[in-house]
């Protein structure tokens, strides 16, 4: 079952990789040493990675059903 929570991304990211390495789930990574991106399929919204980000950009939200 997919859980109530997810994960987003905001601007500003500075590829520290902080949240890749918290992260239990292996849901969030540093693309092109740039940007960290969420797989939502992935993701549990446990927060961990939002938790830990020094730029303070991950936001934990509800996840809305596309079906
Ligand atoms: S909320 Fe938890 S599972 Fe989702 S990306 Fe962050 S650390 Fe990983
Ligand atoms: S912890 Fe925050 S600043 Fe660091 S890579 Fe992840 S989203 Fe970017």
């Amino acid at each position: 079952m997919l859980s109530k929570f997810i994960v987003k991304v905001g601007k500003n990211c500075v590829a520290c990789g902080a949240c890749e390495n918290v992260c239990p789930r292996e849901a969030i990574k540093v693309k092109n040493g740039i940007k960290s991106v969420v797989d939502i399929n992935l993701c549990v919204g446990c927060g961990l990675c939002a938790n830990i980000c020094p730029a303070g950009i991950i936001e934990r939200v509800e996840r809305i059903k596309n079906d």
